[in-house]
């Protein structure tokens, strides 16, 4: 009897000390501060809740960098992190704030658009916490990993069906955590449908010409190293396309499907009047087919599993390289966010251009990799 008492005191013991470690753990990453720096040419810098008051306090409230240039003209505003497992767009939003100066219009930059998700990971897929970057000084910045979903902290419980508002599409009911599809969002509804109101209310009130929301997607998944355009996009996204094209970076179109509701390229495009584009590139560590995901496997898109998946001709991406680095995944969306530039300029009036220098090129972001351009 006495030894049966032992044993279920040692178990116990042990439970709250592997709960105790697992949930320091958690409330660490929770409250962690991401140290994302001020660029020195950024004009201002706003909280999102600006455009949706029901957000001051919580975790879906986010930093808005405005680079404002002395001339007036067009605007853009870039999402980084819509998923936050996506790291590529996290840390091409903050390259794109540290390091760009805008001449002519506007950029607007929000990093961490669903700044829930990257308060918790997705642990029981194994996914890393943090990413580390090494600046030119040798410093080391640590940046969030997070979740594809709002934090269910945030936003519980999950229905079983979740009906989009506008639309009355219906989906799972863990949908409802998806930012990407509460679009064009819901002034005091979820957490997630109240951040994406507070985007589609800051398009319109300020007249945000073009938008640019950056992903990236498994490899075998078909919509992958591609754009998603919607239909008054298509012009500007075709011309951005054929630039990288002829830069001998892959990317291939997709128009928005127009049954498809709450995505970015769909209810941006059609409750605003901003060209709406999404932009997708191949990451292994979100694969169903990845091995063991840790940092590594994030940082530097290396997995055997994948070289055997290119080899039998599984996947959308070229793997034959074995490997799908952050800096490559980094380089794309910067490369497409300065071909879209471009090719918006083209078909805008002299007074609406966007004029804009310090985005790396595709091929320095290859060679000197992200923490070079990191403050
Ligand atoms: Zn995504």
């Amino acid at each position: 009897m006495k030894k049966t008492y032992m044993r279920a005191a040692v178990i116990l013991v042990c439970a709250a000390l592997v709960g105790g470690i697992a949930g320091y753990s958690f409330y660490k990453k929770r409250h962690f501060k991401e140290d994302i720096v001020q660029g020195e040419n950024v004009t201002e810098v706003f909280n999102l809740s600006r455009y949706n008051p029901n957000l001051e306090g919580t975790a879906g409230d986010t930093e808005v960098y405005v680079l404002k240039g002395e001339k007036e003209g067009g605007s853009l505003v870039v999402l980084g992190s819509t998923h936050a497992n996506e790291p590529a767009g996290h840390m091409a939003g903050i390259v794109l704030e540290e390091n760009a100066k805008v001449n002519a219009g506007t950029i607007y930059v929000i990093p961490s658009i669903n700044h829930s998700a990257l308060t918790h990971n997705d642990a029981l897929d194994g996914s890393p916490q943090y990413m580390h970057f090494t600046t030119q000084s040798g410093e080391t910045r640590t940046f969030q990993y997070g979740s594809r979903a709002t934090n269910p902290i945030d936003q519980w419980p999950d229905p079983d069906i979740y009906t989009h508002k506008s639309s009355g599409q219906t989906l799972s009911g863990s949908e409802t955590r998806n930012l990407n599809r509460c679009y064009p969002g819901v002034e005091n509804g979820t957490l997630s449908e109240e951040v994406a109101y507070a985007v589609t209310n800051m398009i319109n009130t300020l007249g945000i010409d073009m938008e640019i929301d950056l992903h990236e997607s498994s490899p075998e998944y078909a919509v992958n190293n591609a754009t998603v355009a919607h239909e008054r996009a298509m012009t500007i996204a075709s011309e951005g396309v054929l630039d990288l094209q002829l830069e001998g970076i892959q990317m291939s179109l997709e128009p928005s499907p127009v049954t498809l509701h709450g995505l970015t390229h769909r209810e941006l495009g059609d409750y605003t009047h901003t060209y709406a584009l999404l932009m997708e590139t191949g990451n292994p560590s979100q694969g169903r087919l990845r091995g063991r995901t840790d940092e590594e496997l994030v940082l530097t898109g290396k997995d055997p599993c994948y070289v055997i998946a290119n080899d039998l001709g599984l996947l959308y991406v070229d793997y034959s390289s074995g490997e799908f680095p952050i800096e490559l995944r980094v380089g794309r969306h910067l490369a497409g966010i300065s071909a879209y530039i471009d090719a918006y300029n083209n078909n805008s009036d002299a007074d609406k251009q966007i004029d804009v220098e310090g985005i790396p090129a595709y091929d320095e972001m290859l060679s000197n990799g992200v923490g070079y351009y990191l403050k």
